[in-house]
């Protein structure tokens, strides 16, 4: 036994699942008490070590996320929003700081973790970087500097693989310059423009998502009026910096108060 918080991470074998696993892994400051895939998932009862292809870690991939919670002291979860809401429940039973990354969560799945937070340190973002967060706090500010002369638009481009558009980023960022502007996001988002759409309403803000090839996540925020326009992007390249921040995130929640953050009460921006 060590006093380094021990972490469960969820959806192990996913993209993020397993950059998770080797950055706690890598960290000096955290321990990786479990891991855990769906029932029937063909990586269920092997070593994590051997099922990543590497040498054996000693700690068995199980689809009993109770279990494997308990005695835990956080839960990082990338993985699909019912898989989330289920996993929610277990992490507050077990006393588990929640760190959640999973996105395309309705506004009605997102209120199905509200309970859960009444019992524990719960942390959702739609982007769990630095530089995304900073981004928010950005668009915030500009969006509030400048009037509807200038529209705005968020456009994202992500991997092939992606499920969900636009994608948990986008909408931070549609958020952030929706309360920058001082209105509500659903009055005015404008998506999936297709056909005759007639010219773009004044105060809209507008979301486009390219899906294409293995690109981790890039998003520009732009802000175009007659005769300039200001653009703020942010460019992932690598998933590491999502799952940095999900440690971050996990070892932060670690003694707070139950209740529901985000990345911005993390990094204190
Ligand atoms: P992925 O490669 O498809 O991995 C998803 C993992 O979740 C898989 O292991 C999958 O298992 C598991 N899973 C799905 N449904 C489940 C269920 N009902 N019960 C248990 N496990 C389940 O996807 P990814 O690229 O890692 O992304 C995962 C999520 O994180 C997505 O929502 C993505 O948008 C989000 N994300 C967030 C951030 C952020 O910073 N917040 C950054 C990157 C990605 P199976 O293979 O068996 O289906």
């Amino acid at each position: 036994m060590t006093d380094k918080p021990g972490i469960v991470i969820t959806g192990a074998s996913g993209r993020m699942g397993q950059m998770l696993i080797k950055t706690v892994l890598d960290s000096d400051k955290a321990e990786l008490a479990g891991v855990v895939e769906r029932e029937g998932h063909d990586w269920v009862g092997q070593d994590i070590g051997i099922a990543m292809g590497g040498a054996a870690l000693g700690v068995v991939v199980t689809d009993d996320a109770g279990s494997a919670f308990a005695g835990a002291q956080a839960v990082i979860d990338f993985t699909a929003p019912q898989a989330t809401i289920a996993f929610s429940k277990l992490a507050a039973e077990a006393g588990c700081v929640h760190v959640i990354g999973t996105t395309g969560m309705s506004e009605a799945e997102i209120a199905q973790l509200d309970p859960a937070a009444q019992d524990t340190v719960l942390v959702r973002a739609g982007n769990m970087s630095l530089g995304v967060n900073l981004l928010v706090q950005l668009t915030k500010k500009v969006a509030a500097a400048l009037d509807e002369d200038f529209d705005i638009e968020v456009i994202e481009a992500h991997h092939h693989h992606k499920v969900d558009a636009p994608s948990g980023t986008a909408l931070m960022l549609g958020e952030a310059a929706a309360e920058g502007r001082g209105v509500a996001l659903a009055e005015v988002s404008d998506r999936g423009r297709d056909g005759i759409t007639g010219a773009r309403k004044k105060g809209d803000i507008g979301f486009s998502a390219i899906r294409g090839g293995d690109i981790v996540g890039e998003h520009d925020v732009l802000f175009a009026a007659a005769g300039e326009r200001i653009v703020l992007r942010h460019m992932a390249t690598d998933r590491a910096i999502f799952a940095r921040g999900a440690l971050k995130a996990a070892l932060w929640g670690q003694g707070k108060d139950a209740g529901a953050y985000d990345m911005i009460d993390v990094l204190g921006l």
